[in-house]
């Protein structure tokens, strides 16, 4: 009997996993352990308890009123004559017995099936299941089909250009440029009254090409022409037309020149224009198909548009060597101004243009600021001002003073200042290469004077550094004194080093000094004619292979030439490197001086400096300048 009853449970646990018909596993063995957790027999423990075999007694002894078979649970649910409640009796899968002898004694029974609640809960489970994973795939179905429709409609939909109806920047806020802005007049009036050329039949140019380094103002310019005009401003970068699919920058072309036409008069910006400018059929692989079909476009368009419709086209580039000749024909961009970077007095009006709007101390003289910052762009200007004001604000004063302004120049040329060094080798090493250069220039006749001297070091590694103030009367022309001047300066380091703690201690500290003086000496042999080499520029700068014509940089000269170039650059090291060397021999004691006091001090001012050197020495020829 008891065999009898394991079996029938295990065909009752195996005809639940079939009735679910599940083909998961998971849910299946869920099903199962539901199943095993929770036996409807046992959940009734208060009944009045029949065996299978008690039940049959039962039948015979004629006490069974009602049977209700459930062969769904396998379950007989028996009315007996004594008890109120229906009785369950666990019963098999088969019962011919239990039949006959409810048969032979007359017993009303019936079928009656009730689904079993795990079974359900199984059902459930797998429905659950399933919906799931449908959702989910229709999920990702339709997410892929929004990215297809997206590549479909790159160029379209995601036009990247930008669109200002009132810049709000007129020639004003435009300084140091001068012609760039004569020229650029002309451009305002063109917008502005077109009648006046068009009457006379004269054709409007369409498009003006800005060639300057990144910063001189270009942007700013384009913005203060449709400023003072009062056109919207189109923008948009070279860069941007530029995508991984082909004909995407094509389309943006013919997007923008739509949305333009559409508010004509109006001026588009095309900035970095050399992204998509660039010659075509050149570098590694013979081109760029996307780049090339854009740049189709671009001129496509350029022709396209008739002329004296209002729309003035300026790009701006600092490579126009680069630049496609189809682009720079007349009708296209015929007229190319040069933005330069700007001179003595242009960065004073520049500085002039950004003071404006800022609290200056009476002390601040920006004439000062302009004279020792030659090579800063207007961009560089600007950040100059602005860096001063922030460090204002941080040293909680009042107005920007001429000691802000020093620092931010500094902070935007060698970056932020960090802590002293602690007293070590290396920053008596550091001290002694500094010294070195500020030691040499100030015995040097063509070099510029000495502006100051530090050893704080700066967030870009640097450990140190001794600045000069440049002389505006040459600037942008240098001599061959001046350079080698330059040269015996930028060695003043190493020659200290090996002066004072000898040859075998000299550091890797002077390998930027290094590359410039091999930059300098270079540049003297093969590109100024400064050599005994003669009057020849024996190098092509600017021909890069990603960003240019040639595949292979072309060299002008021979072997033997080559060789020749080495000893020349050699000679004008070694010879710098002698006199550097025999200078601070000369001023060793004076040398040391300066060191202790730079270490006592970690600055020193060039006026100081040279106090101190003329208490020793008379210093040749030098000017006198004034500070900040
Ligand atoms: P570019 O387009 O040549 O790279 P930007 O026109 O973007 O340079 O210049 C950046 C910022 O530098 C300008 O917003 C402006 O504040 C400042 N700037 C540059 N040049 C001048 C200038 N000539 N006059 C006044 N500010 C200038």
């Amino acid at each position: 009997m008891k065999r009898d009853s394991m079996k029938a449970w295990m065909r009752y646990v195996a005809a639940r996993g079939a009735a679910v018909g599940s083909a998961l596993t998971l849910s299946g063995m869920m099903m199962l352990s539901s199943g095993l957790g929770k036996t409807p027999a046992l959940a009734q423990e208060n009944r009045p308890r029949l065996s299978y075999s008690q039940l049959l007694e039962k039948i015979e002894a004629g006490e069974v009123s009602a049977v209700e078979i459930d062969s769904e649970q396998n379950l007989a649910r028996v009315k007996l004559d004594s008890e109120k409640e229906t009785i369950e009796v666990r019963i098999f899968d088969r019962n011919p017995q239990l039949l006959e002898a409810l048969k032979a004694n007359q017993v009303e029974f019936g079928e009656q099936q009730t689904a079993s609640s795990s079974a359900m809960m199984g059902i459930l489970t797998n429905l659950l299941l399933i919906m799931l994973l449908i959702t989910g795939l229709m999920m990702i179905l339709r997410r892929s089909s929004q990215a297809t429709g997206q590549a479909m409609n790159f160029g379209k939909s995601r036009a990247r250009f930008q669109m200002e109806a009132k810049t709000g920047v007129n020639f004003d806020d435009v300084a140091g440029i001068e012609e760039a802005k004569e020229e650029l007049q002309e451009v305002v009036t063109f917008l502005k009254t077109p009648e006046q050329f068009t009457a006379l039949g004269a054709k409007i140019p369409r498009g003006v090409l800005l060639i300057g380094a990144p910063g001189t103002g270009k942007t700013l310019m384009a913005k203060a022409i449709a400023g003072e005009a009062g056109v919207p401003f189109f923008s948009i970068s070279g860069s941007e037309f530029v995508e991984m699919f082909v004909g995407v920058g094509a389309s943006r072309v013919r997007d923008l020149f739509r949305k333009a036409k559409e508010n004509a008069p109006c001026l588009v910006f095309i900035d970095e224009i050399d992204a998509v400018g660039r010659q075509r059929g050149t570098g590694i692989g013979g081109g760029n198909d996307e780049r090339e079909q854009t740049l189709n476009q671009l001129l496509t368009e350029m022709d396209g548009f008739e002329t004296n419709n209002g729309i003035i086209i300026i790009a701006a580039t600092n490579r126009p060597d680069v630049l496609d000749t189809a682009l720079l024909r007349p009708g296209r961009f015929d007229r190319q101004v040069i933005v330069d970077l700007p001179t003595y007095q242009g960065r004073l009006g520049i500085l002039q243009v950004h003071a404006r709007d800022k609290k200056l101390d009476r002390f601040v003289d920006l004439e000062a600021i302009s004279r020792r910052t030659p090579g800063f762009s207007g961009a560089d200007l600007a950040n100059v001002l602005n860096e001063a004001a922030i460090l204002t604000a941080r040293r909680r004063k009042e107005a920007i003073t001429p000691l802000e302004v020093r620092d931010a120049i500094d902070r935007v040329t060698v970056g932020l200042t960090l802590n002293p060094l602690l007293d070590s080798k290396k920053k008596r090493l550091i001290a002694y290469q500094e010294v070195g250069h500020s030691l040499v220039r100030t015995q040097l006749k063509n070099a510029d004077p000495l502006d100051k001297t530090t050893i704080l070091p700066r967030s870009g590694g640097l450990g140190g550094f001794s600045s000069w103030v440049p002389d505006e009367d040459i600037e942008g022309l240098y001599s061959r004194a001046w350079i080698l001047d330059q040269i015996t300066v930028s060695l003043g380091g190493r020659a200290a080093e090996v002066e004072v703690f000898g040859a075998d201690e000299i550091t890797d500290g002077a390998s930027n000094d290094l590359k410039k003086v091999t930059n300098l000496a270079r540049k003297m042999v093969t590109l100024y004619g400064m050599s005994d080499l003669g009057q020849l520029a024996l190098e092509n700068p600017g021909n890069e292979v990603f960003l240019g014509r040639d595949l292979m940089p072309r060299s002008e000269y021979s072997e033997a030439v080559a060789t020749q170039i080495d000893r020349q650059i050699r000679d004008i090291a070694m010879t710098c490197y002698e006199k550097a060397r025999r200078i601070l021999r000369e001023h060793r004691p004076l040398m040391d001086r300066l060191v202790d006091l730079l270490l006592e001090r970690e600055t020193i001012e060039g006026d100081e400096f040279r106090n101190i050197i003329a208490e020793y020495t008379q210093v040749p020829g030098q000017k006198l300048v004034k500070s900040l």
